[in-house]
């Protein structure tokens, strides 16, 4: 068979094997858009939410308006949404500095957090200014044999330290194990809350916006956060981050963004509100779009031959394809091919390189329209074993199909499988 052929075989085979699950996308993204566009009626959201701000931010329209929308999406008593915060990493920290004190304990029961965590842990290595530096004791429960959570080990440690605060994953981030579904969510709080009443339950809820049609709130979480340069962001968000949850937590996390005292009340709007409002309304689509994208890329990868996870008609609870590449060679040249059929920047080739916050070098592929935006298709991955590449996003399914045709044609072309 010659390479064309070859080609063409994979993608009749891999369009086929994604059709059912292409339409449980379908029915998935038509139940969120309903939830955001209610609530876009419910909080009469107006041309005049569209006005940035200046100075200190004060009745600043366009900020209550879109913390409206996410207060009532995510089912949550009050909502920070604010392009002040930085990344998801940022959003993150700032709950969790927000609620721990010095002598609290911290406990990760989904495993090594991911990567840009670790430094605000400071778990591997002293770092100045991290949680550890500031007196919070860390602790982590590995996961199981079947990279699941490990329940009895959870009941154990949470019996005996009565935790300040559990942090759950619920995207796999950079690593293996399969991401964690609402419903597993919910049964893993359960477990924390019967045993100690007044943990906080915070959920890391990056990759995770809408591609269920709950969120973790909904199954008992206290606070959650989030990325707008992922899914919530639509692909239209400039920059941001978001905090909802109960509400006396969501202060102390505004509390430390800015100060106490003035906490949510002052931070203008410099970011033009209209992509935050438009970005959101159209995210349930995008989410849709990015799983169309990684089902039928697990779908090719698995026809060449290689571990995928998830599985192509698995069910999902982020938008992250994880495949084994093997070596280091196909990870360099699948990421060289998303990046040259790309919107922007389709000229350059990725090279791997150090990056703030992860430890190994890390090899990043993506022509984004937001700079680091990985709703929008992008493809990366640490350079160490066993070459994992991570693969997420796409703003329409039609350019994930090309990019993914593009990327089989080129390894096929090369030799390289
Ligand atoms: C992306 C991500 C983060 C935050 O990363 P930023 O690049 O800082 O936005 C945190 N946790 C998980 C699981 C993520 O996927």
């Amino acid at each position: 068979m010659d390479a064309a052929m070859k080609l063409n075989k994979y993608i009749e085979e891999a369009t086929f094997d994604v059709k059912e699950q292409v339409k449980l996308f379908e029915r998935t993204a038509i139940i969120n858009q309903e939830k955001v566009l209610e609530s876009f009626r419910q909080a009469k959201i107006s041309n005049y939410h569209f006005q940035t701000s200046t100075g200190y931010g004060y009745g600043d329209v366009a900020r209550e308006g879109i913390e409206e929308v996410f207060k009532i999406v995510f089912k949550a008593e009050k909502a920070l949404v604010r392009g002040q915060l930085a990344s998801g990493t940022h959003a993150i920290a700032c709950c969790l500095y927000g609620l721990l004190r010095p002598g609290d304990k911290l406990i990760s029961i989904t495993g090594t957090p991911y990567d840009t965590l670790q430094s605000v842990l400071g778990n591997r290595s002293q770092v100045l200014g991290s949680l550890t530096d500031f007196g919070v004791q860390y602790q982590e429960v590995p996961l199981n044999f079947d990279l699941k959570p490990d329940l009895k080990g959870i009941s154990c440690i949470i019996s005996k330290e009565k935790p300040k605060l559990v942090l759950i994953q619920r995207s796999r981030g950079y690593h293996w194990r399969p991401s964690l579904s609402i419903k597993e969510i919910g049964s893993l709080i359960e477990r924390v809350k019967e045993i100690s009443p007044n943990t906080i339950c915070f959920v890391d809820n990056c990759y995770g916006e809408f591609v269920e049609e709950k969120e973790p709130i909904e199954v008992g979480a206290d606070i959650i956060a989030g990325s707008l340069i992922k899914n919530p962001g639509g692909g239209i968000a400039t920059a941001g981050g978001y905090i909802v949850g109960k509400e006396e937590l969501v202060e102390l996390a505004a509390a430390r963004l800015t100060a106490p005292g003035i906490s949510g009340k002052v931070g203008a709007t410099l970011v033009d509100p209209r992509l935050l409002f438009q970005g959101f309304f159209i995210a349930p689509h995008t989410v849709k779009q990015a799983l169309v994208t990684a089902a039928y890329a697990s779908s090719m990868f698995s026809l060449l031959g290689m571990e995928v996870s998830p599985m192509p008609t698995d069910d999902r609870t982020d938008i992250i394809q994880a495949i084994k590449l093997g070596s280091k060679e196909m990870l360099l040249a699948v990421c060289k091919a998303i990046q040259e059929i790309s919107p922007i920047d389709s000229f350059l080739t990725p090279e791997p390189s150090p990056m703030a916050g992860y430890d190994d070098q890390v090899i990043m592929a993506g022509g984004t329209f937001i700079q680091g935006s990985s709703i929008e298709l992008s493809a990366d991955g640490p350079i160490r074993e066993p070459y994992i590449l991570f693969l997420q996003g796409a703003l329409t399914s039609e350019h994930g199909k090309i990019a993914i045709d593009h990327v089989v044609k080129k390894l096929i072309e090369t030799g390289i499988i």
